[in-house]
This record gives structure tokens, sequence and C-alpha cells, in this order.
């Protein structure tokens, strides 16, 4: 069994006393253990403001991208061990460890162009400079690094991306990184940092890794550390409300959870229709539905939702559900036991107002796997009573393979107020060829979500499905999403950014800040 210890002030420490278990969630069976007990977590964010904070202030941006791109290469190395590991710790099929993996390396990849592409400087300008008075006197803003560390606390579902898309941001932005996976899957992040440190890519304090439970590490964190954090309400609410952030000020990023949405508009094309069913498919069944931003509510006018039901049943009918590890399987286990549970409860709220209309409310048949062993949940699509009388089709966020048809009369007016009902969303998705319905739904919903996706006949075949969140385009949702933003090419960097406006001889200050 593997031990994971953490990488923290430039060297790996184990912690002590009682370990945590993590499972392979395919046989149950214990592949790794870990603990943070004992560990110095003050001491691992000091070495990093102190050791990497300083190397990275003294690197240029371009400096910064080459060694994102070191990063990358330094992962992507060890693609197929982490691949394995996907298998092992997280029940990942080939394609879900891929989908994380390549992600993370994707998203280090264009951070690292994004640098090349911002050159020598080591400081941005934001806007020009602003004239205040006589022929000289101007001032002019600019964002630099904050001098803190930059701490991210990451949900169990995407141990290698989470870990990837944050640091790229931050260590782009001129912060070191001290990273603290979710202690169920937290095997794969592991095993990259192994990677990295055994690369020598970075230099000593940019990226340290916490495995294993926070412990304490809140508690020392100083005004100029950020914390961003990916995971659920509840403890983003226990996050948001730390005494020690309250106290000193620093900056909090927070991505919780989220009722995300589809909208299949009245007399979509064919080709848009298809590209709905192959998209609903693959956000219930990728990751066995534990992405943030797989669709939960489901929108379809209500007489064309009989013939959904059909065709999306012929296509998920396809879908086999067991051990990640054999060809042709599909769809893997959830993550943990727990998830199980998790997963169940939310099943039971739906029910009371929505009827199973596909797929089995217990594990289903599961291929290669025996007995009850296994953290197995089938796809299961509901299809609501009422989708405006009911409640916990919009609040009820079932972290699986688990979806509900919310059925509406077909006008713009009725799918803006539904999708709304989620009280702020990471994504929602719009498929149709009505152009008139299109723009409402821009206006109507752009409020209420992070990301808005519109499908048409002509981009339904090149479109990719809405839970892909890409480097380019923000991450993030308002109200019960999180409220935080993530990603967006230079947008992503902000969090991580200091704001000062700087006045007096114009001609001087666009000289000192030239390099
Ligand atoms: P979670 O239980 O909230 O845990 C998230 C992270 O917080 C883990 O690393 C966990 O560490 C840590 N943590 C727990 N209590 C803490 C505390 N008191 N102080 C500091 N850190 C603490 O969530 P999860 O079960 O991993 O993830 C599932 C949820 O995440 C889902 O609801 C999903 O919607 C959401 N999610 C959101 C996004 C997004 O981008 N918006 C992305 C992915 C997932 P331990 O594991 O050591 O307890």
């Amino acid at each position: 069994m593997q031990r994971l210890s953490s990488w923290i002030c430039g060297e790996w420490r184990e912690g002590t006393g009682a370990q945590s278990p993590l499972y392979n969630p395919t046989t149950e069976a214990v592949v790794a253990e870990t603990s943070t007990a004992g560990l110095d977590l003050g001491g691992a964010l000091s070495y990093a403001r102190n050791v990497g904070g300083t190397a990275l202030r003294e690197m240029s941006f371009a400096e910064r991208g080459a060694m994102l791109k070191a990063l990358s290469k330094a992962i992507h190395a060890v693609r197929e061990e982490l691949i394995e590991i996907g298998r092992l710790n997280a029940g990942n099929t080939r394609g879900d460890a891929k989908f994380d993996i390549d992600g993370a390396t994707g998203t280090l990849m264009y951070y690292a162009k994004l640098g090349e592409s911002l050159g020598d400087q080591r400081v941005l300008l934001d806007g020009d400079a602003i004239q205040i008075g006589g022929a000289r006197l101007s001032g002019q803003h600019i964002l630099s690094g904050r001098p803190g560390a930059a701490i991210h606390i990451n949900a169990f579902n995407f141990p290698a991306w989470g870990l990837a898309e944050k640091a790229a941001c931050a260590i782009l932005a001129g912060m070191p990184v001290v990273s603290k996976p979710a202690t169920s899957t937290a095997y794969m992040t592991w095993a990259m940092v192994q990677a990295v440190a055994q690369s020598g890519v970075l230099p000593e304090g940019v990226l340290s890794l916490v495995c294993g439970s926070a412990h304490d590490l809140l508690d020392h964190a100083e005004w100029s550390d950020v914390v961003a954090f990916t995971g659920g309400a509840d403890t983003a609410a226990r996050i948001r409300s730390h005494s020690r952030l309250l106290e000193t000020g620093a900056a909090v990023n927070l991505e919780a959870d989220s009722l995300n949405s589809t909208v299949l508009v009245p007399n979509a094309k064919d080709v848009t229709y298809d590209a709905f069913i192959r998209d609903v498919a693959k956000e219930l069944t990728q990751k066995a539905g534990q992405k943030c931003t797989a669709t939960r509510r489901i929108l379809v006018p209500e007489d064309q939702a009989d013939e959904f039901v059909e065709d999306l049943g012929e296509r998920l009918d396809q879908i086999v559900v067991g051990d990640p590890g054999l060809k042709g399987v599909h769809m893997g286990p959830l993550a943990t036991q727990s998830q199980v549970g998790a997963a169940q409860e939310g099943i039971s709220a739906l029910r009371a107002e929505a009827d199973v209309v596909y797929g089995s409310t217990k594990r289903g048949e599961v291929k290669g796997v025996d007995g009850d062993t296994g953290y197995f949940v089938s796809p299961l699509i509901l299809r609501a009573r009422d989708a405006h009388a009911g409640q916990a089709v919009h609040d009820v966020e079932v972290f699986g393979p688990v979806a509900t048809i919310l059925p509406y009369d077909g006008s713009a007016d009725a799918a803006c107020q539904l999708v709304r009902r989620g009280q702020g969303s990471l994504v929602s998705s719009i498929y149709g060829d009505d152009r008139q319905f299109l723009r409402d739904a821009i206006h109507g919903l752009a409020g209420w979500n992070g990301r808005l996706m519109l499908t048409d006949a002509k981009v339904a075949e090149q479109a990719y499905p809405p839970g892909m969140a890409l480097p380019h385009l923000l991450h993030g949702g308002p109200g019960r999403a999180g409220g935080g933003e993530e990603l967006g090419g230079q947008r992503g960097m902000r969090l991580y950014q200091q704001r000062t406006a700087i006045q007096g001889n114009g001609p001087l200050i666009a000289r000192f800040l030239e390099g």
C-alpha cells in the first residue's frame, strides 16, 4: 500500500498518528493512506511565501510561462501512470482519467502560451495612463502578484485538473501555490507532484502539496494570501466564515455546487436535437456524473418529453457500467462510499417530486464486479411531475449519474424562470434554432450563470459538451455556485494580483514599468 506524504518546506514529510485510508472504489480495497497530523503547515505557508514568492516575483511573465510549459511536460511524461492511478483510486475509466489529466496539462500549456505572449514584463498595465494635472503629472494602474501564498483546496472529482487549473493562474500571476487535494482521491495529485519534484522544473517553494486533512492550515493564513476553494456548499460556507480569513482579510474565492440546466428549444433542427441528446448522455455518464458542471436539470418542451425519454434511453442503453479497467466499460463507480450514500439520499428527495423514467435507483447491472462490491450507481433519469411547483428538483444536487427532466411550455419565459430557480449556476446550455428564443435566453439568464452555451445547427457538430470547462473562458458562477471566478485567460490571474495606482512623473513611471 502506498503511503502518501506532503511536499512542504522543500522536502517530503509524512504526517504522524492514524492514517486516513484511500480506497479503490471498484473493489473497496485500501490502496493508499495519508496523514497531515503533526505537520508544520504554518511553516509550509511561510516557506512558500518567502522562498517561492521571492523567486516568482523576480521572473517575467515569459519566464513563468516557460516554467508552466515545463510543468505540463513533466506531468504528461507520467500520463500512463496517472491514468492507472485514476482507475485505482477514483474509479476512472481510461477516458475519464484522460479528461482529468489532459485537461490539467492542456490548461498549463494554455497559460504557458499566455505567459509567453505577455513577454518580459513583471507587472501588467491596467488601462492607459491618466492625466491628472500638468503635462507630466499622471497616474497608471498596474497589477502585480500578491506577496502571499495561494492556498488551493480542491474537490475529490478532479485530482489532476483541480491542481493545475488553479496553479496555472496563480503561478503566472506570480504567487506560490500550496495545494490541498481532497483526501479521498489524493493519490493522483501526489503522483503528479512527485513527478514535478523529481523533474526539478520548479524553483523551490513555488509549489507545495498538503496531502490529507487541512488541519490548521487556514489558521496560519495572512492578509497577503489567497484562498481558492472548490467543493461542497457546506464546506464553502465554513471557509467563507473562517475567523482567521475574516480577521486578516485574505482574499477568498469559492467554487461550490450547482444545479446546471440544459434547455431544448421547440422546433430544433435534427442536428441540434442530436447534439442535445449526445451532450445530455455525456454529461450524465462522464466521470459517473461527478462533475460540478454536469447537467442536473433537463428542460424539454412538454409535447416532446415522451419522445425525448425514448431517444435518450436508446442512447443510454449503450452505456456499460462496470469495472473501469475492463475494455468496453463506459462508466465506473462513484469515488467514495459516502458519495453513494449522499446520492441515494438525493435520489429519495427528488422522487418526492419526480418519477423515474430511465434506469434503476439501485446499482443496476455492473460488468466485471461481483455481488455488491464497489460504489456503483446506475445512470438515472427522473421526470418532474410539475417543474414549476417542485422545490427539490431545483435544489438537490445529486453528485452522480442522475438528472431530472423538467417539462416546460416551450416559451423562453418559462425556460428562464425554471433555470433561475437554481439560484446561480456554473453553466446553462440552450440547444435550438429559434433565434428569438436564444436572444431572450442570453438576456434572461446571463445574470444567473457563469457560462451560457448556445448550440444551434451551425455549431452543433463541433460544439463541446457544456460540462467541459475551457481555460479561455470563465469557470465559476454566482450565488449557490459559490460566486467565484476561475480561468477565463488573463481574468483567472486577477484573483492573485494586487491593483496599485502609481502616481507621479508620467514619462519616468512609463520607463520604470517597461521591464
Ligand atoms: P468537500 O467535502 O466540500 O471537500 C472539498 C475540499 O475541502 C476537500 O479538499 C476537503 O478536504 C476540504 N475541506 C473539508 N473541510 C474543510 C475545512 N473545514 N477546512 C478546509 N478544508 C476543508 O467537497 P467534495 O466532496 O470534495 O466535492 C464535492 C462537491 O464539490 C460537489 O458538491 C461539487 O458540486 C463541488 N464541486 C464544485 C466545483 C466547482 O468548480 N464549482 C468543482 C468540483 C466539485 P478533505 O477531503 O481532506 O476532507
